[in-house]
């Protein structure tokens, strides 16, 4: 396997994604098909580069899926569940998320609460929300309150947002 220009392959899907047109492919699965298209016709990427790409795309499309509750469904073979995405089993990472409920605490109800309701509206296996002690984060950074915001906006895990917030009221 050749190695991946990961910043050629990012710029193109970036491309491919601006030049889709939202009023000719007006919903996620003709967007999905012209990005699909356009990513195997382009001339710069190799073969292997153009299936990481389409597996980019076709996570994201999982995302999509799952999140406009829109698409054709399919009965995954683990659980016999029906399930959107192609690429994993939206139940599948949601039941294995409720299995480890019990191993884990914040020590605080509410945001144990709130971890798992986000959890359980998992739409993709690499984009969940998790409760992470204070010893196993590394390179914390003191922030003023001015950049809680800008914080809690590029960081998506609640202990580092919970953090950011009681550092700034200390
Ligand atoms: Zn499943």
């Amino acid at each position: 396997m050749s190695s991946i220009r990961n910043d050629l392959v990012r710029a193109t899907m970036n491309k491919i994604i601006m030049l889709t047109d939202h009023y000719i492919h007006n919903d996620i699965h003709k967007q999905f098909k012209f990005q699909q298209k356009s990513i195997l016709a382009d001339k710069s990427l190799t073969k292997d580069e153009k299936n990481e790409a389409i597996n980019s795309l076709t996570t994201e499309y999982d995302r999509d899926k799952i999140l406009f509750n829109d698409g054709k469904k399919r009965v995954f073979e683990n659980c016999k569940q029906e399930c959107l995405a192609t690429s994993y089993c939206e139940h599948c990472v949601r039941n294995y998320l409720k299995t480890q409920f019990s191993n884990w605490t914040s020590g605080n109800n509410d945001i144990d609460d709130l971890v798992q309701k986000c959890q359980m509206e998992t739409y993709m296996p690499n984009n969940i929300v998790e409760w992470i002690p204070y010893n196993n984060l590394q390179n914390i950074e003191y922030l003023t309150k001015a950049d809680v915001l800008k914080f809690t906006r590029h960081i998506g895990s609640m202990e580092d947002m919970m953090n950011g917030i009681l550092k700034n009221n200390n």
